[in-house]
């Protein structure tokens, strides 16, 4: 039997607080009921800041990420069409799968898991694209799987240099609420997110921002769409409602989160979001072992891939945090099963707990045979967060 409390560090289904908990046990209600837009209306303006538009419209669908993902597609593309992007993680290729199962031809550009989408090549290939065949960027901001955030300001400044007018789609499943997303100064056409991570609440919602040229984009799209046809939902939403049955609980939940990021403040969440990460990548580096984001630069402030060392299989450090010190940490994905595991350090999330995932990182690690000095890592991370420089290397006598 596990005793006290379980510690959840994967990238999402993230830790729920209290006051969003509570916030969703409320009686059932009737969903064509005026008083419904009461709850609707604040949950979409809320949304707003945080996905960084006033231009955009704003639609919740029931379903998850990959639910926004598909919604994005169908609503805006017709098949044959030509998309490009980089695959350079298990959701970014994820999403190229499914574009292809929708029959949308994918420029793809490989490269290595642990790198971002590359801003220069994706010019290149614009600059190529003399017929105007590519109809839309994917971008993949933070990708989950490698711990990578990709500039996306970048792709949008590559498009513009291009005089390219493609759409540009982002996913910003595990980035949007914990780290700087500005969907109007990006020009972002369509924009993503779940429920379940920077948002904290349980999963069940798929939340995706149109700006008006994806909106334009929609009266000649030809792809099959009924579920997640988009402007059937905006024009719900406008009228106050869904579709079809709402998950009413989640956007009881959903306008809690919202009140707690508008109370902390979005430029604090984001500091808070850096500040800890940067705590975690310290521990990283002083327990030995590398990071699959190949560099500093574009490490992800929310979700932190390690690479277990030679010989240790990453399974093994994930099965013993589980059952012996009721923690969770994110497997590795895809060609990374057994050679990382992942930190997920995003939403509702303090440095004591930033220092627990280290410290039991570290525990699971030394018995799965890494050759880790025990509290290296957690002394990095409280450096950090002393806001001290770290000490000289410390010779650990007593390990
Ligand atoms: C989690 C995640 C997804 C998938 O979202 P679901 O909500 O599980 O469908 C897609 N993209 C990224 C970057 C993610 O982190």
């Amino acid at each position: 039997m596990m005793t006290g409390t379980a510690h959840l560090f994967i990238p999402g289904p993230t830790n729920v607080p209290a006051d969003i908990q509570r916030a969703m046990i409320v009686p059932m209600q009737d969903h064509r009921a005026p008083e419904f837009a009461e709850i609707l209306q604040p949950v979409l303006a809320g949304l707003k800041p945080v996905f960084g538009t006033s231009e955009a419209q704003i639609a919740l669908l029931p379903g998850s990420g990959t639910a926004a993902w598909e919604a994005a597609i169908t609503n805006t593309l017709s098949p044959g069409d030509k998309v490009l992007m980089a695959r350079h993680g298990q959701f970014s290729a994820l999403w190229a799968d499914m574009a292809l199962a929708m029959g949308l031809k994918v420029e793809i550009i490989d490269v290595a898991w642990g790198a971002p989408c590359p801003v220069r090549e994706v010019e290149r290939r614009l600059g190529a694209d003399r017929h105007g065949e590519i109809k839309a960027v994917f971008v993949t901001h933070n990708e989950t799987a490698t711990g990578v955030t990709s500039d996306v300001a970048g792709i949008r400044h590559a498009l513009d240099a291009s005089f390219h007018d493609a759409l540009l789609f982002v996913d910003g499943v595990s980035s949007i609420g914990s780290i700087p997303f500005e969907m109007d100064a990006w020009g972002v056409d369509m924009a993503i997110a779940g429920s379940q991570k920077g948002l904290m609440c349980p999963a069940g919602l798929g939340i995706i921002a149109a700006s008006p040229r994806a909106l334009a984009a929609m009266d000649t799209s030809t792809m099959a769409r009924s579920f997640l046809d988009l402007r059937a939902m905006l024009a719900a939403h406008q009228a106050g409602s869904f579709c079809f049955t709402p998950p009413a609980q989640l956007l009881h939940g959903l306008r809690a989160a919202l009140t707690r990021l508008q109370t902390e403040g979005l430029a604090n969440v984001f500091a808070r979001h850096q500040r800890l990460a940067e705590g975690i990548r310290a521990g990283v580096a002083a327990m030995g072992l590398k990071m699959v984001a190949e560099h500093q630069i574009f490490a992800s402030d929310t979700v932190t891939a390690i690479r277990t060392p030679q010989g240790i299989d990453a399974r093994d450090v994930i099965a013993i945090a589980r059952n012996r010190y009721n923690t969770h940490f994110g497997g590795g994905l895809g060609p990374l099963a057994g050679k990382a595991f992942r930190i997920g350090h995003l939403g509702d999330l303090n440095e004591g707990m930033c220092l627990t995932a280290l410290g039991i990182a570290e525990l699971s690690l030394k018995a799965a045979g890494a050759p880790v000095v025990l509290g290296a890592g957690v002394t990095a991370a409280q450096h950090v967060y002393a806001g001290v420089a770290q000490a000289p290397a410390l010779s650990i006598a007593a390990e």
